[in-house]
């Protein structure tokens, strides 16, 4: 689990288009913070900026106090989950799962890491399927799995419920909510759900037009008008 701090943050894009202006940001370790915003307002944007996936134009990332603007993704020790699962369709879910291990790990036996996992998650017994012999629900729980199985010290959410009808967005809200506190990870997830940011949050970080308007816990941040 660790601190991520943006400072005054900003990104252009090639064709001019201001996403991010000035934004800065301290998330505590293990907290659960939410970006919440109209589409176009930059949380995707400053998401890929913690994630390493995207350079700021100006200003600096850090983790645990560290300049970290230049590593790479994969030195970051961050897990992404997007909206659209992106899950290997010629894969079951235990490959899908075991992947990152695969990436990492030589010689060690993936299966326990995969199994602790699925546990975790409820999915054991999808771990023989292929994404299409999956539901949306299961998918996402599924791409959740690969996500965390290589225990990330900050989990990365973007709309990770959009894509779900209503029933399926709040069960799995509330396995969301579960797992990242049993993790113990900074969290930070993107939204444009207000009902969403405000049952999951520790903190609503509130974005618009690229700039953050105020960042506090649920109940302030919806006390205001
Ligand atoms: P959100 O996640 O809130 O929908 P984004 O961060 O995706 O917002 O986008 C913020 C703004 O930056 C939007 O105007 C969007 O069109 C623009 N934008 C995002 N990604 C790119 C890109 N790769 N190239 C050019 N413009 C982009
Ligand atoms: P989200 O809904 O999560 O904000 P989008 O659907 O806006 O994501 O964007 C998906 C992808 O398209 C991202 O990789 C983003 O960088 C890119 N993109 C978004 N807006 C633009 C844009 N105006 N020009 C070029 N690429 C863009």
């Amino acid at each position: 689990t660790r601190a991520i701090s943006l400072k005054s943050v900003s990104k252009s894009y090639l064709r001019g288009t201001r996403a991010v202006e000035q934004l800065s940001l301290d998330i505590r370790p293990g907290e659960f913070l939410v970006l919440l915003g109209p589409s176009g307002c930059g949380k995707s944007t400053v998401l890929r900026m913690i994630a390493g996936l995207e350079e700021p134009t100006e200003g600096e990332v850090y983790l645990d106090g560290e300049y970290a603007t230049d590593l790479q993704p994969s030195e970051r020790n961050m897990a992404m989950v997007f909206q659209n699962f992106a899950l290997y369709p010629t894969m079951t879910s235990r490959g899908n799962i075991g992947f990152p291990l695969r990436l990492e790990a030589r010689g060690e036996d993936p299966a326990p890491r995969v199994d602790a996992t699925a546990r975790m998650l409820g999915i054991q017994d999808l771990l023989g399927r292929y994404p299409g012999q999956l539901s949306g629900g299961e998918r996402q729980r599924v791409a959740m799995g690969r996500a965390i199985v290589r225990n990330p010290s900050a989990f990365l959410m973007d709309e990770p419920l959009s894509n779900l009808d209503a029933k399926l967005r709040n069960h799995l809200r509330a396995e969301i909510s579960r797992i990242t506190r049993e993790l113990g990870a900074t969290t930070v997830y993107v939204t444009h759900d207000q009902a969403e940011a405000m049952s999951l949050g520790d903190r609503v970080a509130v974005l618009r037009g690229g700039i953050l308007q105020q960042v506090d816990t649920p109940r302030r941040v919806y006390a205001l008008p």
